[in-house]
């Protein structure tokens, strides 16, 4: 009778889908900025950078990512936010 029952505790239900850093899984460490169709799917249709809890994205390469978004917006390849 050990068993513990955190999960009753836990406000928070929504667990919709196991998402993984497609990053990771590419095994890539670099994001490049003239790939706009990849960096579209960490922006919002706004421009924003999604955050990584949306995304998936770990820590290490949402910096990557937020590196190559500002990238191409510098170079007209992405939209800044606001548009
Ligand atoms: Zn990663």
């Amino acid at each position: 009778m050990s068993e513990v029952k955190d999960a009753a505790k836990r406000p928070m239900k929504r667990v919709p889908k196991k998402k993984v850093c497609v990053f990771c899984v590419e095994k890539t460490d670099e994001a490049d900025y003239k790939d706009v169709a990849k960096l579209k799917r960490f922006i919002t249709e706004k421009g924003k950078l999604m955050p990584k809890r949306m995304t998936g994205t770990c820590a290490k390469h949402q910096r990557v990512i937020a590196e190559a978004v500002k990238r191409a917006r510098i170079m007209a390849l992405l939209p800044f936010k606001g548009e």
